[in-house]
């Protein structure tokens, strides 16, 4: 895949980057390394200075950057500019509650008497360089997510960002350079994923997460554990929205269609499998086909825009395949189910309801990457819960309810990283974010992300 930023709006091929040679990567390698060894050592008041200046040029650069993100992958260029307020309020979180979170921790006096220890405590150091291999579709944050944590605990960063986002993944570089960090703590390297496997075998790279497709996650977790290091995995996702009797159906409704076609429906976190309740069906129904009808398909650069263009043209025809599978086999489009006739240029879909799935269909099975819903009518919420775990991925969920008997059954059932009651899943900075099954493991975000690239070290006194 080559390295270049290619308008999705428009198909048109705006400049394309040589990939680093060995050499170069090398050298960023060694600079990684090096700047570990005194960067370990910092102070986290100097790190929360470098993160909270980060922070504060983000916010000078965001109207450009949103420009760059709306180029490069297509996100309607309000959301993009979203995307950007919400990595600096990471940053921010991160550079006040990073000392806390990693502080030292002793257990009781009591519970180690036995020990033998006249003092013991639990100290989280860094590991060291950690290589981030990054998706395009949020450019921005999905770097964040890794960097502002990863840097406050005192490791250093090698991003190997998607191919399509190349003007991003400078950017990144050097808005950490701008905030002062040392050279060396955060760089990017223009490489393709066949450079990867000897990053990771490199001694000097520490760790790896990958945020991404079932197979580059597979290939990188394999040659980690290979190499024997801590891998962190946040992949694909099926969400699945449970709308149910006692739930307020026309917030569902509406937080519905926004859920389904955020970032062109390109987000591992969208809820992609709406499973409604027999006896509110036909009103949630008429009400989300009516809200994804309503929409506004067009340039991604206009304000007005809710649905972009899909980030590729290969997206667009897996989106298709899938589509077209469905309809084949006896499922129905209630609303879209083609490529939007006024938009000849640029890799639009229109969003899409399909109703009448069954488990023969590929769409019942995959992840929609892209604004298509499918719509389930359910009998019971046992067929609920059923239905929506039938699915190999388990990255979060939704539930509509008003039923404290709903809440307990979800929160004990639902097999996910998350549920969310009665509105859309969305990441924040203290609340952890992961998943289970085929959407990976590990945890991004909260004290629960720090950790992921610490040592945690137990120190001992005799
Ligand atoms: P990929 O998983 O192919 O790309 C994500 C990142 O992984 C990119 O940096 C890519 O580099 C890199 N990569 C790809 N293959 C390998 C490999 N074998 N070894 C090391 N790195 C690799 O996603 P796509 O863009 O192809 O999207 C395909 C599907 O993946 C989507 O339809 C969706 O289902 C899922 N996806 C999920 C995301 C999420 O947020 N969880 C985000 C993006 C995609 P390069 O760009 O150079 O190929």
């Amino acid at each position: 895949m080559p390295i270049a930023t290619v308008n999705p709006a428009t198909g048109e091929r705006l400049r394309t980057f040589d990939a680093l040679g060995a050499a170069d990567v090398e050298r960023c390698v060694a600079a990684a390394d090096a700047a570990f060894q005194t960067y370990r050592s910092t102070s986290y008041a100097e790190r929360s200075r470098l993160l909270n200046r980060a922070a504060d040029l983000l916010d000078e650069d965001t109207p450009d950057i949103a420009r760059t993100m709306t180029t490069e992958m297509g996100k309607p260029v309000k959301a993009a500019r979203a995307e950007a307020a919400k990595c600096a309020k990471t940053m921010r979180w991160y550079a006040k509650h990073a000392e806390a979170l990693l502080a030292d921790e002793s257990p009781d006096a009591a519970d180690i008497e036995d020990a033998g220890a006249s003092r013991a405590y639990v100290r989280y150091r860094p590991l060291g360089p950690v290589l981030a291999v990054m998706p395009w579709n949020f450019p921005l944050w999905q770097v964040v997510r890794f960097a502002a944590p990863a840097l406050m605990a005192g490791n250093t960063a090698l991003l190997k960002h998607a191919s399509n986002v190349p003007q991003t993944a400078l950017y990144l570089e050097d808005l950490f350079r701008r905030a002062g960090y040392p050279q060396g703590c955060f760089q990017t390297l223009l490489i393709g994923s066949d450079a990867v496997e000897s990053l990771l075998r490199d001694r000097r790279v520490a760790a790896a997460t990958l945020t991404g497709s079932e197979p580059a996650g597979r290939s990188v977790a394999s040659i980690a554990a290979d190499e024997m290091k801590k891998t962190v995995l946040e992949l694909g996702g099926s969400d699945p929205y449970l709308v149910l009797p006692s739930a307020d159906i026309e917030r569902a409704a509406a937080t519905a269609v926004t859920a389904r076609v955020q970032n062109a429906g390109q987000s591992c976190i969208a809820a992609k499998r709406f499973i409604v309740h027999t006896d509110v069906y036909e009103e949630f129904r008429d009400r989300f086909v009516t809200g994804m009808r309503g929409l506004t398909i067009g340039d991604p650069m206009e304000e007005s825009t809710d649905v972009g263009p899909l980030s590729s043209e290969q997206g667009r025809s897996d989106l298709e395949e899938l589509v077209e599978d469905a309809l084949s086999q006896g499922a129905t489009a209630l609303c879209g189910g083609q490529r939007p006739k006024d938009l000849e240029r640029g890799w639009y879909y229109e969003p899409t309801v399909i109703a009448d799935v069954t488990d023969a269909m590929r769409i019942h099975r995959e992840e929609t990457f892209g604004p298509v819903a499918t719509l389930y009518r359910v009998e019971s919420l046992d067929e609920a819960v059923t239905l929506a775990n039938d699915t190999s991925f388990g990255l979060s969920s939704n539930v509509w309810t008003r039923s404290d008997e709903d809440v307990r059954r979800c929160v004990s059932d639902l097999q996910a990283g998350g549920v969310f009651f009665n509105g859309m899943t969305a990441s924040h900075p203290a609340l952890p974010f992961g998943g289970v099954k085929r959407s990976g493991y590990g945890r991004e975000l909260a004290g629960h992300g720090i950790k992921e690239f610490c040592n945690a070290t137990t120190i001992w006194h005799g």
